[in-house]
């Protein structure tokens, strides 16, 4: 059975303290249940991050990587570096970073295979924008991005990849796909998977959905059987909300 995931992608959000004391909020009211519950702070709270988590069952995980294990990439960092201090998990092909720092599908493939390679879990954002919905190109789209990143991927490596649907028009608008539009996605995401591996693969594959999930929409959306949790972006920065919205999963 596949499993259910809630993860909180904080962005360029919290310092050192507002961060410590976010994660001591959540504790307080966290239960551990059959949902996984992955928290991603800035690079610059990682560390701490590890450390204050580290007899919970709540997992961490990085907003970005650099490709490379190593080298002359100033600014960056790697999936090797973020190992070597406990962090499991990382965010890569967020809209935004597609958008702002221009990360094409190819250099999103190569930041997929340095995590797989690492050992680090991919939870992989892909979406369409509004024009492609509009003129119905949503599932070429996605396609094309699923495609491109992810499906000359051995099948060995499939166990550490999460899909997040993350329709670029519902992220931080506070407009979310319905519960139709996401369950239609996850379940043509699931097909392509099957017809490129196979039936039990495609099955087994958590996929998210993200896009101003609040507490209030949480259970709708949640409740579609191809999706399997969701990416919460701003819902994630309260500790009560992302909590409530982790129960409804
Ligand atoms: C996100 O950025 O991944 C996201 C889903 O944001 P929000 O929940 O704020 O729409």
């Amino acid at each position: 059975m596949r499993k259910k995931i809630v993860a909180g992608n904080w962005k360029m959000n919290k310092d050192s303290i507002d961060s410590e004391n976010l994660i001591l909020d959540i504790l307080k009211i966290y239960v551990e249940s059959q949902t996984e519950m992955i928290i991603a702070p800035p690079f610059t709270n990682l560390s701490n991050a590890v450390k204050i988590l580290k007899s919970s069952s709540i997992k961490i995980a990085a907003q970005n990587i650099h490709y490379a294990d190593s080298g002359a990439y100033t600014g960056e960092i790697s999936a090797k570096m973020l190992q070597s201090i406990g962090v499991e998990n990382v965010i890569i092909g967020h809209s935004e970073r597609r958008t702002y720092f221009n990360e094409t599908n190819e250099l999103i493939a190569k930041k997929v295979k340095s995590a797989l390679e690492n050992n680090m879990r991919v939870i992989f954002c892909f979406g369409e924008k509004i024009d492609d919905r509009s003129s119905g190109n949503q599932n070429i789209v996605v396609k094309k991005q699923i495609t491109d990143a992810l499906f000359n991927i051995s099948e060995s490596y499939w166990s550490n990849i999460v899909l997040a649907y993350e329709p670029v028009w519902a992220i931080g608008t506070g407009e979310t796909a319905s519960p139709q539009q996401a369950q239609e996605i996850h379940a043509y995401v699931r097909e392509l998977i099957a017809e490129n591996y196979s039936n039990s693969l495609s099955e087994n594959v958590s996929i998210l959905y993200g896009g101003s999930i609040k507490p209030n929409n949480a259970r709708d959306i949640f409740s579609n059987q191809d999706v399997d949790g969701g990416l919460i972006g701003g819902a994630s920065l309260n500790a009560k909300d992302f909590i409530d919205i982790f129960n409804a999963c």
